[in-house]
Formats: structure tokens, C-alpha cells, sequence
């Protein structure tokens, strides 16, 4: 049994990486921003819950140390580019200062006890901006274009410095990754569940921004298993990790579609300026090349499979409520 500490627990990722750690049977700790957040993950017995906000980031050296976990995973901060824009302060502070925070626990654990802290951070494909050409790997240069991408860019440096000073710190840089549990702020989702809506008649269109953005979209589950590998390889190192194929928002729209029942997707779909960005990547695609080579991590849901999988859950979830509030009528 080790003891792990993480943020995020409540997203998408986290969640996952959760249900690993449990699994293996870990003594977690989880930092989370709310009481109530604390008081739903610790019902789950293996995890210790800490309340503290990420933008505190004076907190969190103290919250390491005295925690003193084998092992912390940086997951938390904001998911969301378009978040971001509206309030970059607090973008840079929890996506970027904030694990220059968890990695000031992390060498005072060190210097206090002599022990390692092994730190793993999250990472993401925005550090490399809009230009740069596809597919992106470790080498590419970071040039960020979005306040997300400029946090996550400091932190990358933070974890650079860390290593540097001779702590076992790592990082995976995620393109896009989806699954059921991702939030409707996501195009994925909100595609997904408008699709299964529509099919039964209770909406009756979709409206989105820019169809022609091109994305590498992995299945989260993956992206999770790349990180406990990544965490516990030989030496730290940097890792992109992807799947090497991108789609367009638009060839996700006609899967989702297709997989709920409809064909002629185009007569519901609205394309609506508000959607748009001011600036998105034409494409991101990642070689995750190195990771397969160095930890044998390959991506094991397909494109379609990923979609279909979400059409899925939204139809299940769509069902149970219906039933319910048909009980309750
Ligand atoms: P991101 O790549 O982390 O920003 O993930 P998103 O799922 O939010 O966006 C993926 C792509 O979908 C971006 O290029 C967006 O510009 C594009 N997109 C098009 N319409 C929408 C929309 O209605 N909502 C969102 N979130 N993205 C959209």
C-alpha cells in the first residue's frame, strides 16, 4: 500500500485515477477545493480528503509536507481553454503557480526527510500553441496561445527546474481525451448528449462554433494508464501522449449522429459565432512515439469506439431520467 496524494480528483481524470489507485488498494490523498467535495470522496473508504483551494497556493507546500505522500499526481486545475479566457488570473494560478506550490511540498519533504516524492504533472498539448506543425512531440518548442496554454507552459518549467534540482518529477502532455465522464463544456460531450436529445425528439438542434478544428481525441482511460506508467518508469521524463490521429469537430458530429440514429445530421446542426475562439488550433496531433517505445503505452480505444461509447452513456442516462421523472409524473 502507498500513499498518494492527488488534485482533480472530482474531474474526469482524476476520477479514474482514483478508481486505479483504490483498486490497488492505496492510502489516497485527495486535495479538493469544497467541504462537500471532501465530505463525497472521503465516503469512499481508501481516501483521506484536504480542502484547499489550488489558487491558495501558499497552502499547498505546507499541505505536501505534512501529508508526506510516496507519490503526487498533479491533475487539478482549469480543463477548459475557453474557461480560461474569461478568467486567465486564475488560469495562471491553478494551472500554473500552483504546482510550482506541490513541488515546493515536494522538495521540502525531501530536504526534511530524505526521502523522494515521486510528481507526475498533467500536462497538455495547448503548451504548443496554434502553430506549430502536426504532429507535435517532446522536442516541439512551447509557444502557447491561450491563457490555459501559457499556465500550463509555466508549470512545465516548474517541473523542468524540479528535475533539474534532482526530484523525480515527470510530466505527460495530453491531447484531448474523452470518455462518458466528461463535462458538457467540452464539444465531445455536448455533442454527444445533444445527439441522443434530438433522437428522442426533445431537442431539436445542436449549435456549435468551428466544425473544421481538427483534434487528436484518445480515450481517457488510456490517458490515465499512461500517467501511473509514466509515475513509476526508471528514470522521469516528459511524454506526449496521443494517438497520432486527428478528426474534425465535424466527423464527430456525423459519428455521434450516425451512432444515435440520424443521418442527415446537417438540418440540425446551427452553426453559432458565440461557439467560436480567438484563436484555436487548426489541428493538434501528437506523436506519442516515445511513450510506446520507453513504457509500451498504446491507445486502445478507436475513434469510433470512443464516440459510440459516449452516444451510449448519454442514452443511458437520458432513459433513467426519463423513467424517473415519468415515475414521479
Ligand atoms: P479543447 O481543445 O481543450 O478546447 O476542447 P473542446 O472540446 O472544448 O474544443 C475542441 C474543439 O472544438 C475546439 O477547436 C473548439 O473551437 C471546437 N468547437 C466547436 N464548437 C464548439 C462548441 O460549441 N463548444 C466547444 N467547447 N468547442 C467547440
Amino acid at each position: 500500500m502507498s500513499r498518494i496524494m492527488l488534485t482533480g480528483a472530482t474531474g474526469q481524470d482524476g476520477s479514474y485515477l482514483l478508481d486505479v489507485l483504490l483498486d490497488r488498494g492505496d492510502d489516497v490523498h485527495a486535495i479538493v477545493r469544497s467541504p462537500d467535495e471532501a465530505t463525497t470522496l472521503a465516503a469512499r473508504p481508501g481516501v483521506t480528503a484536504h480542502v484547499a483551494d489550488l489558487s491558495n497556493t501558499a497552502m499547498l507546500p505546507d499541505l505536501v509536507d505534512e501529508v508526506e505522500p510516496e507519490q503526487l499526481y498533479s491533475i487539478g486545475g482549469f480543463s477548459s481553454v475557453s474557461q480560461s479566457w474569461k478568467q486567465p488570473a486564475l488560469a495562471g494560478l491553478v494551472s500554473g503557480v500552483a504546482v510550482a506550490g506541490l513541488l515546493e511540498g515536494v522538495s521540502r519533504v525531501r530536504a526534511r526527510t530524505a526521502r523522494e516524492v515521486r510528481f507526475l504533472q498533467a500536462s497538455s498539448c495547448e503548451i504548443f500553441g496554434d502553430t506549430a506543425p502536426a504532429p507535435q512531440s517532446e522536442g516541439t518548442p512551447m509557444a502557447p496561445t491561450n491563457p490555459y496554454g501559457a499556465a500550463k507552459a509555466y508549470a512545465q518549467h516548474a517541473v523542468g527546474f524540479a528535475r533539474a534540482e534532482g526530484a523525480f518529477a515527470a510530466s505527460v502532455i495530453l491531447y484531448n481525451h474523452e470518455s462518458p465522464r466528461r463535462p458538457l463544456s467540452f464539444v465531445t460531450r455536448k455533442i454527444t448528449n445533444s445527439a441522443v436529445r434530438i433522437a428522442a425528439g426533445l431537442d431539436s438542434e445542436l449549435r456549435l462554433g468551428n466544425l473544421d478544428a481538427k483534434r487528436d481525441w484518445g480515450w481517457a482511460p488510456d490517458y490515465v494508464d499512461a500517467m501511473v506508467r509514466v509515475m513509476n518508469a526508471n528514470e522521469p521524463g516528459d511524454y506526449v501522449v496521443a494517438t497520432g490521429v486527428s478528426h474534425t469537430v465535424r466527423d464527430f458530429v456525423a459519428a455521434a449522429f450516425t451512432t444515435a440514429g440520424i443521418d442527415d445530421w446537417e438540418q440540425y446542426v446551427v452553426i453559432d459565432e458565440r461557439f467560436y475562439r480567438p484563436v484555436d488550433a487548426a489541428e493538434t496531433r501528437g506523436d506519442a512515439s516515445r511513450l510506446a517505445r520507453d513504457l509500451g503505452w498504446k491507445p486502445t480505444v478507436a475513434f469510433e469506439e470512443i464516440v459510440a461509447a459516449m452516444v451510449e452513456e448519454d442514452s443511458v442516462q437520458l432513459s433513467a431520467g426519463a423513467e424517473e421523472s415519468h415515475r414521479s409524473a
